[in-house]
This record gives C-alpha cells, structure tokens and sequence, in this order.
C-alpha cells in the first residue's frame, strides 16, 4: 500500500516530522543481531546493508560495528522512552540512515523527500496512522543524534498514532537523543547552551501557542528542548508533565493552558532563571525553586537559624526582609564544593569568593542581585521581599557539593 494511496485519505495522515541540528550521545544496551544472513556475495564497500535489532530495521551504508553501535542507541533510548510513555513499543521501525548519499544508488531510498532531508544533513519521520496506530519510517543522516531524535516521533506515531503538537514532539525527541539512564544534569551540545544563553529569551507562550513547523530551525528545537527539560526534569512540574504528556499522545482534552494555567507565573519564573543559568551539568532539580515555604518578619531582637545544603540552588530562609534592615550573621558548619576535595569550607568561603554563603531577595517573581552573606558580620538587607541563601558555586558542578552550614540570623532590637 502506498503511503499516498489516496483510498485511505479519510482515516490515514501523514505525520512530518523533521530535525534540523545535531548531538551525538552515547549509550549502549543488548539485545542486538545482524539481520539473517545472505546467501548473495558480500556487498562492496560503502553498499547499503540490512542490520536488525529487536525493534529496528536499520538500512545503512555504515560499517558493521557503527551499525551495531547506533542500533545500540536506538534500543538504549526506545527501552527509555516506552518506560516514561509506558507503553511496550509496537511493531518494527525502519530506518534508512545515511552516512554518504554516494553509495545509495537511484531508488535505494523509497521516499524522495526522505532523500533530500538526508542530503541537507537532517532527518524526517513519515508515519502512516490509522488511528492510534501507526507504521513509521525514518529516514536520517549518519550524523549526530539525528537518528534519534527520529526514532522518538516514530515510536509515539507507532504506538499513539501521533506525535503531539510541535512544542512537544520536537521539544520531548530532542530529549530522547539525550536521555540516559539515571541522568538529571543538562548534557546538550555546547552550541544549543550558547543559542540560548546569547539570545533574548523566547517566552512559554510563544513557544508553546505560536504557529510553529516542525523543521523550522534548529533555534525553535533548543527552545522547545529547554521547555520540556525544564517540566520533565523539575520536582514542581514533573509529577504533571508525564501525564499531560501521555493526555496529549492519547488525544485527550488536555492543553498546556490547562495543566500549567495556574503556576504561570512560577513557571515564567523557573524557565527564565533555567534559561539565564543554563550550562551542561545543571541541575534542575537542585535548583528548583521552594514555593511552599511561608516567609514571615522577624520580630526585633530574635534569632531564627535555618540550614542550608551546599548541593542546592537557592533556598528560601522563611524570613521577610526589608531594605535597610541589619541582621547579624553567626555560621557553622562546613562544606565542600567536590567530593574529592580534601578542605571543607566554611560559609565564608575560599580566597576566591567560592564557597561563600551568598543571597538574593524574591519580591514580584524577580530577583535582586546577588550579595555577600558569608560565616559572620552584619547583613545589610538591599531590598525588600524574600530572604533566600544558596553555596556560591558553579552552577555546573551544583551536584558535586557536599555538606551543609546552619545559618543563624538574629534581628536588630
Ligand atoms: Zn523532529
């Protein structure tokens, strides 16, 4: 049957799915074989071959042990993605990935548009739903995480008969050539950290309401990855996530609007700081914010001590501030900014300001400067709103930190 068979135009569609950037991630997992043996002499160097695994029919004019290694991926990441969509993956996917388009002769490829995304360096999943189900075929370039990524829209065709609406399928298969196992810190390719980090921030409604194509940019693939690292991966939002993820695939009455709706402001708020603070090795689920913790004054001449872990980001001290007001600062304890580090710290830090107890004041979903709190002295308070301290310390090695200090604050009479 053909894809295009216009007998099936009602009940089928075809689901586009395109990625235009690259990551590489390396993994690896069993349950691999070489596809049944032939009986036809061995195929010259750089011909198109036939190799399998469990779930994959892979054609490729990549070499023996680079097809083995990529099924490898594939399988690691498809054992990852069917546990958090919780489905069992159906059927087979075939993939057509490339690493020179010189070795596939006319007609190796079946789908034409499949070939020129190959030759643009990128990838496109073509699915035929019937549906919820579906049968997929990948077609992608050798290069980076290309294959991957495809894989994740060819698993959810397959196994929902959709992929979801932009913001959410590219966002969550450009998680899926990352994801591994037990793995919390942002591990992307350094050139979607400098995207973001140099760009003025793209904001949730624009990603997830605007009118966007899938294959726009690779620029919208880091916006949309941020989005759905940062809801995947921090305790506020993960626990909704998941199951608006599985509403969507499932095609339920489920929006973003609708889940999100009522933490928007601790969203914009959470998204921002991750976009501000991104670098490979943060951890959103050490810096997620503390929106429960009730904040009070405290009254004149009392003492309130409050423990802070080194392996946080910012955590709130309950006390409401105003700007001007003196506290007095009295520190114990130690931490170390590695594990390995033989020198425990105090909250004064090291010579180089590392280490150091340091705070901001939360006031309107904003943020002060950064300040100095340190091991002892007086605290002169900025401006008014929320007390919150954290381990000054590179937010890229946040989970390395051990140890905690306990903060006493004693108010002024
Ligand atoms: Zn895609």
């Amino acid at each position: 049957m053909s894809r295009r068979d216009s007998r099936y135009s009602l009940p089928v569609k075809i689901v586009f799915a395109a990625v235009a950037s690259l990551v590489l991630v390396g993994s690896t997992t069993p349950c691999l074989a070489q596809a049944a043996k032939s009986t036809t002499p061995a195929p010259a160097a750089g011909a198109p071959q036939d190799f399998r695994s469990q779930h994959f029919l892979l054609h490729t004019d990549l070499s023996a042990a680079e097809s083995k290694a990529l099924l490898e991926k594939l399988e690691y990441m498809l054992g990852i993605i069917a546990t958090y969509w919780q489905k069992p993956p159906k059927g087979i996917i075939e993939c057509y990935v490339a690493k020179d388009l010189n070795n596939w002769p006319s007609g190796s490829i079946p789908d034409d548009y499949g070939r020129q995304k190959i030759a643009r360096g990128e990838g496109v999943t073509m699915s035929l739903v019937l549906g919820s189900e579906g049968k997929s075929t990948v077609y992608a370039t050798s290069e980076g995480g290309v294959a991957q990524h495809e894989a994740v829209h060819a698993y959810c065709a397959q196994n929902f008969g959709t992929t979801g609406p932009t913001w959410y399928s590219e966002g969550m298969a450009e998680m899926g050539q990352y994801w591994k196992k037990g793995e919390l810190a942002v591990q992307v390719h350094e050139y979607v950290v400098k995207h973001i980090r140099s760009s003025e921030p793209k904001s949730l409604n624009a990603i997830v309401n605007s009118v966007e194509t899938t294959g726009d940019s690779w620029e919208n693939y880091a916006w949309r990855w941020a989005l759905c690292h940062l809801l995947a991966t921090n305790p506020n939002y993960a626990p909704h996530f998941r199951p608006l993820g599985l509403g969507i695939l499932n095609k339920q009455p489920v929006s973003f609007e609708q889940t999100y709706g009522a933490m928007a402001d601790q969203i914009s708020f959470e998204y921002l700081f991750f976009l501000t603070h991104l670098c490979n090795g943060y951890r959103t689920d050490l810096c997620a914010w503390d929106w429960k913790r009730k904040f009070t004054a405290m009254a004149a001449g009392s003492s309130r001590t409050v423990p802070v872990q080194a392996a946080r980001g910012y955590q709130p001290t309950g006390l409401l501030v105003k700007a001007g007001q003196e506290y007095e600062v009295a520190c114990t304890g130690t931490w170390k900014l590695d594990k390995a580090s033989t020198k425990p710290l105090t909250a004064a830090g090291d010579d180089a300001g590392e280490g150091k107890l340091v705070g901001v004041i939360f006031q309107d979903f904003q943020l002060s400067d950064e300040f100095d709190v340190g091991a002892s002295g007086t605290l002169k308070i900025p401006s008014d709103g929320q007390l919150h301290v954290r381990c000054k310390s590179d937010w890229a090695s946040i989970g390395d930190n051990t140890g905690a200090v306990t903060l006493k604050l004693t108010a002024p009479k």
